[in-house]
């Protein structure tokens, strides 16, 4: 039997929470809060067999701990970004509530166009492999990893959109925190910030080059985290993974003067021309399977960071302009 949790505001307002397992190694935090106008879920996991299993155990979890509820209870669906770990539940949920689904509107298309999104941003991924130097068959290899997630899922249109400042249901609060992903939204309830993945209790939260997906980019989710360091009071960070924070504002800077780190060590490695496959093998070593998108993702999201403030420049300028496919090496100035 899962363990649920329960949470309370400084208002006694009551939130509950629950782990389901998303992928192999991948577990996510599923969460439940008592509205005025009933049930609101945020967040529904990967809808793999098992994590849809896991989203029914947590429902009997936290009526045998708690209070009685089911998935037909539920009134609105809040779904904190658009990333398959943490909508990719929606057709199952679907199958059991009628209840509206509210997404930021950057990804909204994610959620209800998810066939025609996939093939573009398989193109830009494509892109940015062939230009951070990865060989073709192992460019075809990572396609096909990268292209798994996206194929099982079927699109659900999308009822009502979160956006900052905007009122959205039970006086919860939207914070627009584009960087790990376009549409990325933290949600105040009271004095507990739901993080979803902006801020998270051990890892860095992923990033990826906004080569790849507009409004995501190491830039954009640095001034992210300075807008929810602003946000004053808040007492409870609770995250998509992982465990709960104490302190979201210490987070903050220990995630930030990690990326400061990963930024120092890069320009240390671009001493000499590297491409970005080279920067991460330097920074990560040998990975396997999905981990080596994820580790090109992540330095290319820093050396586009380098790149756009003018701290790194391209090392082979005559190959770029002269060649239809370059591989693009950088080097500090
Ligand atoms: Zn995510
Ligand atoms: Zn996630």
């Amino acid at each position: 039997m899962k363990e649920a949790q329960q949470f309370v505001t400084g208002h006694g307002r009551a939130i509950y929470s629950f782990p389901v397992q998303s992928f192999a190694n991948l577990v996510n935090n599923i969460y439940l809060i008592a509205g005025d106008e009933g049930w609101i879920l945020v967040d529904c996991g990967s809808g793999l067999e098992q994590a849809n299993a896991d989203l029914l155990a947590g429902f009997t979890a936290v009526t045998s701990q708690f209070t009685p509820v089911s998935l037909s209870d539920i009134r609105h669906i809040l779904i904190t970004h658009g990333h398959i770990d943490h909508f990719g539940g929606l057709p199952f949920v679907r199958q059991h509530t009628d209840a509206p689904i509210g997404v930021h509107v950057l990804d909204r298309r994610v959620l209800s166009n998810h066939e025609e999104r996939a093939v573009f941003a398989s193109r830009r991924v494509a892109q940015f492999l062939e230009s951070a130097g990865v060989s073709e068959e192992h460019q075809q290899q990572l396609m096909q990893v990268y292209l798994f997630a996206k194929r099982y899922y079927q699109s659900v249109p999308v009822q009502f959109l979160l956006e900052e400042g905007q009122p959205t249901v039970s006086g919860i609060q939207v914070f627009h925190t584009p960087g790990h992903c376009s549409g990325q939204v933290c949600l105040l309830v009271d004095d507990v910030l739901l993080t979803a993945d902006h801020i998270l209790a051990r890892i860095t939260p992923h990033q990826a080059p906004e080569s790849i997906t507009q409004s995501t980019g190491l830039g954009h989710y640095l001034d992210s985290l300075r807008k929810i360091e602003q946000i004053p009071g808040i007492n409870l960070g609770l995250g998509g993974h992982e465990e709960p924070m104490r302190d979201v504002y210490g987070r903050i800077q220990a995630i930030r003067h990690a990326h400061q780190e990963r930024l120092d060590k890069i320009m240390d490695i671009c001493r000499a021309r590297k491409s970005i496959a080279d920067i991460s093998r330097d920074l990560f070593g040998k990975v396997e399977s999905y981990h080596v998108l994820l580790a090109l993702e992540e330095a290319g999201a820093h050396v586009e960071y380098l790149y756009q403030r003018g701290e790194l420049v391209a090392a082979n300028l005559d190959e770029i302009e002269q060649t239809s496919h370059p591989v693009v090496l950088y080097q500090r100035l």
